[in-house]
């Protein structure tokens, strides 16, 4: 139901109506399992009867198919990179975990599904690929004119058949206000079955968990857990995070690492939560003025601020920064991070200063490549682009420009 509604009845965001707990011993043993036998384990008490065990088990199987290594930059630092999907960014997880079991959920419905993403860059590529080619499932995504990297464009313009790209003369912010105000207006469309692929889906959100149990996995200092850093936006990805400690990982500490969209930080350091326009930066993916998971976050530590802020702390890096981590790691460790993984790292090198005793990990969140707009100039040399990506960048972009307006999107509908 939460997969297929999105957003709860009362406009608010589903939660888990428990935590469910895992066997210490079983975390103990984490070293002797595969990665799709902890993706099982930790989704499991999630989903219920809702899917048949042996589907779960091949759903769980094509969602982590690829590498998630943790790679070693120096003494007190690793990378998990979440990149090696087929998108190149870590919203593969979720996109092809929530398309299975969209495609499952919906696959005796008289109508077609018509999946409406917006998306300000990765999303609207993850979504695309996730969904390619499922049957009786259309995806419309809408994406900001000129203000996606030219790799990830051509990710979300390029498949062709049952994907369809929409460049709006706007911002992302105004491509999410377009879905949503279809959404209120879905009575309208009575021959359309619309459903929508934004992170705050629990289908894209609670898979993300699985990342946190890799890179413990992966920690070879297991009576000292690491201090995790996540490069964040909307907030799914470090809420997935939480929510794994809340079950009974071992994190030592969290820190949601933010570019100058700096709602989160200033919050969690002594001031009102307010709600900022989001000003384009470096990381285009965390450009982010309103942070939709935050109130999961909330909701995880029912409420108790001083409690979270022993856990989870937050800090904000301007784009000088971001430049300059990146050219720096780039130098010493010979270690190309992204603008975001580059927002990652430095929080942490930040945050180890003050905590010389700890170590940890930054989350690694896309490749380089996809943003060698930004990357190239920065370091002062092109980056060799891997072939998957060469021959996608040679197809021939598809997209109907809109007009930033809901009355534009309403009649594209109309004409579906
Ligand atoms: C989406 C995204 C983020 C932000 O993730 P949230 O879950 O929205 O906090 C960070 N980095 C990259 C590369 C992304 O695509």
């Amino acid at each position: 139901m939460a997969t297929i509604n999105g957003l709860a009845p009362d406009k608010g965001l589903y939660f888990p109506e428990y935590i469910p707990q895992l066997d210490p011993t079983w975390i103990q043993k984490i070293n002797d399992y595969s990665k799709e036998a902890i993706a099982f384990e930790v989704i499991k008490p999630y989903i219920g009867e809702c899917i048949p065990a042996t589907l779960l088990q091949k759903i769980v199987e094509e969602t982590v198919n690829f590498s998630i290594p943790l790679v070693l930059i120096n003494n007190s630092i690793a990378s998990l990179e979440l990149f090696h999907g087929p998108t190149l960014a870590f919203k593969d997880v979720g996109a092809r975990f929530m398309s299975r079991c969209l495609g499952y959920f919906v696959r005796e419905q008289p109508k077609k599904v018509t999946v409406l993403v917006a998306t300000s860059g990765d999303t609207g590529g993850a979504v695309a690929n996730g969904f390619f080619d499922v049957p009786n499932v259309e995806v419309i995504i809408l994406y900001p004119s000129g203000k996606v990297s030219t790799v990830q464009e051509k990710q979300l313009t390029t498949l062709g058949k049952n994907i369809h790209a929409l460049e709006v003369k706007g911002s992302f912010d105004d491509c999410q206000q377009m879905v949503k105000t279809i959404f209120t207006e879905a009575a309208d469309f009575p021959q359309l079955f619309l459903t929508s692929a934004n992170s705050i889906n629990v289908a894209r959100w609670l898979p993300q968990q699985f990342y946190y149990f890799y890179a413990y996995q992966q920690w070879e200092d297991k009576k000292n857990p690491p201090v995790v850093s996540v490069p964040s936006g909307n907030f799914g990805n470090i809420c997935a995070g939480i929510l794994a400690e809340a079950s009974g990982l071992p994190i030592a500490h969290f820190i949601a690492a933010c570019n100058a969209n700096d709602t989160v930080p200033t919050f969690l350091n002594g001031n009102e939560y307010f709600i900022k326009k989001a000003v384009p930066t470096l990381s285009n993916a965390m450009d982010v003025g309103n942070p939709s998971n935050f109130v999961r976050i909330l909701e995880i530590f029912q409420q108790q601020l001083p409690r979270l802020k022993e856990k989870i702390s937050s800090v904000s890096i301007n784009d000088e920064e971001t430049a300059a981590v990146l050219k720096k790691v780039f130098a010493e460790y010979g270690y190309l991070l992204d603008p975001h993984g580059a927002v990652g790292y430095l929080a942490l090198e930040k945050y180890l200063t003050n905590h010389p005793t700890q170590k940890g990990i930054f989350i690694e969140t896309a490749h380089p490549v996809k943003f060698f707009d930004v990357v190239e100039p920065i370091i002062g040399q092109q980056i060799n682009v891997p072939e998957t990506i060469q021959a996608q960048l040679q197809l021939q972009k598809k997209a109907m420009m809109i007009e930033n307006d809901a009355a534009a999107l309403r009649a594209y509908l109309e004409k579906l």
